[in-house]
């Protein structure tokens, strides 16, 4: 844990300048013959440490695992090309994923600095030049909401949506990660269901079981917290429309489900809490993961059928947080893909080294990204 410590404190390496936006052309005869000696070796590049930044640097990383989410980012681009703007977001940060990648065209660096990015968000009121330690999944939802704004994407109104076409709605300009929850309230006295309610997510939140006080250190898998996630709940003091009378109310039971799927799922392990003292503390629980996730039964469509769809994701990345609830570091193991070879990196900041999948499997995930099978 000491040498990734060391490493959250380093800040004095160099990159090399990018430019302002992200170049659309096909890459130079030099270029190419620097894609291919890369293809060789399939390398990437370390992100440099701007004071306190492992939280940005973590998530690029994992983010730039994600082929679907690239994909969709450069055909945003073509398609709006108003974003390329100099001083974007959208810009700066495929820009970046194209560097650690080693895929851009141009720009070539190891490590790469994310200052310019940050510039940007901070123009959409996203104060992350002020050095202080601050989390990675609150800098993915930053993220995702700069994206958000930038390329204005209209809501689908899921509520003119019929149940069956629920599940396969896919809005080009949404982001892949968005996907929606739905929730429905059934009375437990005659069984009629309420109409199902939508909330949209872009990443799953999950908490950690309660911890038993002989018990303070406990292996769950995420199959499991997922079904807890997803577990009905008891709504007590509901007036119902088929059966209540006068002012009686009645109970009901809530049942949440995946009602939109989105191509990349985020999982955030919610690792923060407060003790009964009233400090603050980190869960260290292990929670066990596969690389590949099926979710077929906690899909909205599937609960109304016997033909369930399967709904299965691949692993593309995992985030680990090391350290306490006050101060620790964040390292990625993430996944990269060339010509059909497929790789497993460990990044922490600059240092990049390649990662077995048993590794992988060993770590302590904070958050998991995932992407749809295709
Ligand atoms: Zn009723």
């Amino acid at each position: 844990m000491k040498l990734f410590l060391k490493s959250y404190w380093l800040t004095g390496a160099v990159a090399v300048a990018a430019s302002a936006a992200y170049v659309l052309f096909s890459p130079s005869n030099e270029n190419s013959k620097r894609l291919k000696s890369n293809q060789k070796g399939i390398r990437l590049s370390g992100l440099v440490n701007e004071g306190n930044t492992c939280f940005i640097n973590t998530t690029l990383q994992a983010l730039a695992s994600c082929q679907l989410f690239l994909q969709w980012m450069e055909n945003l681009l073509i398609k709006k090309s108003e974003i390329l703007s100099a001083g974007s977001s959208c810009a700066s940060l495929l820009t970046t994923m194209s560097v650690i990648n080693n895929r851009h065209p141009t720009i070539q660096a190891d490590p790469y600095s994310t200052k310019e990015l940050m510039v940007s968000l901070h123009k959409h009121g996203w104060n992350l030049l002020r050095m202080e330690e601050q989390d990675a999944h609150e800098f993915f939802n930053q993220l995702l909401t700069t994206i958000e704004e930038e390329t204005r994407s209209p809501k689908i109104n899921l509520q003119t949506i019929s149940v069956s076409e629920t599940v396969n709605v896919v809005s080009n300009t949404s982001s892949p990660f968005r996907g929606y929850l739905a929730s429905q309230l059934c009375c437990l006295s005659c069984g009629k269901k309420a109409p199902v309610h939508y909330d949209v997510f872009e990443c799953l939140s999950i908490t950690l079981p309660k911890l038993d006080i002989h018990n303070a250190f406990t292996i769950f898998s995420i199959e499991d917290l997922l079904k807890q996630f997803v577990a009905p709940e008891t709504v007590n003091g509901v007036h119902c429309d088929n059966c209540s009378t006068n002012d009686s109310k009645n109970v009901f039971v809530k049942q949440l489900s995946l009602g939109k799927i989105p191509q990349c799922l985020c999982l955030h392990i919610q690792r923060s809490e407060w003790s009964n003292s009233g400090n603050l503390t980190k869960r260290q629980d292990f929670v066990r993961f596969q690389e590949e996730l099926n979710v077929s039964n906690l899909v909205y469509t599937n609960r109304l059928t016997e033909n369930w769809k399967p709904v299965v994701y691949h692993l593309r990345a995992v985030v680990e947080h090391l350290g306490t609830a006050h101060s620790g570091h964040f390292v990625t193991f993430r996944q990269h893909s060339m010509e059909g070879r497929v790789k497993w990196f460990y990044t922490s900041d600059t240092f990049v080294r390649a990662a077995t999948i048993k590794e992988v499997m060993k770590s302590s995930p904070y958050m998991l990204f995932y992407e749809r099978a295709l």
